[in-house]
């Protein structure tokens, strides 16, 4: 079973690809159809994964789409939906930067990753799941594996980052690991295929 995802971002390919089950295989939808702007205001992430669904429902290929962010406690669920759009066209250092200097003094540092998940059947069936890691923000910027706000990432149970941590470490324990292997399965089921 071939799955598209809509996406153009290449690390979360490369973290998707990694959990699929035998019998599927992936590729980006830009693969077959020109990239379409998707307009991520949907205020949740389920929201936003469902614009991203929308934009291509009429491929007439099974899609998954993935919105996810980092939701921190003590900013009030900053970045959270908007982790993408804040501080957009800036680095990611940069906006790291923008929230170690937001959270400088701060003693209560929990945060989370969060990913919504999505299963579009082309004859209308629709799965989703959500995924969350839990953790905290590091006192600086750590490591160079990974993407987006890795660097600054500690997940419960580690004393590094998912930037220090790399994509093995990642790939069991996050918020898109945890999203897309209970995608995954209700995807076997709904195909027939357990
Ligand atoms: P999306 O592509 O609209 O889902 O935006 C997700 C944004 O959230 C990314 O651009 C990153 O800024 C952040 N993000 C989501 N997942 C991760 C992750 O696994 N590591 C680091 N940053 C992430």
């Amino acid at each position: 079973m071939r799955l598209y995802l809509v996406s153009g971002n290449r690390h979360k390919f490369q973290e998707i690809e990694r959990l699929l089950p035998e019998g599927f295989d992936l590729d980006l939808i830009t693969s077959i159809i020109p990239g379409k702007s998707v307009v991520e205001d949907a205020g949740t992430f389920y929201g936003n994964a469902l614009k991203k669904i929308e934009a291509y429902r009429n491929s007439g290929v099974y899609l998954l789409s993935d919105d996810s962010g980092l939701v921190i406690d003590a900013l009030g669920g900053f970045p959270g939906v908007n982790s993408a759009r804040f501080m957009e066209g800036a680095s990611y250092r940069d906006k790291m930067l923008e929230i170690l200097a937001r959270m400088k003094g701060e003693k209560k540092r929990t945060a989370r990753f969060v990913c919504a998940a999505l299963f579009y059947d082309y004859s209308g069936g629709l799965l989703g799941v959500e995924g969350s890691v839990e953790g905290r923000i590091a006192p600086g910027i750590s490591g160079t594996e990974g993407f987006g706000y890795d660097p600054i990432f500690i997940p419960d149970g580690y004393d590094r980052t998912f930037g220090q941590l790399g994509y093995e470490v990642k790939n069991r324990l996050s918020h898109r690991a945890i999203a897309f292997k209970k995608l995954f399965s209700l995807v076997c089921l709904y195909n027939g295929q357990v």
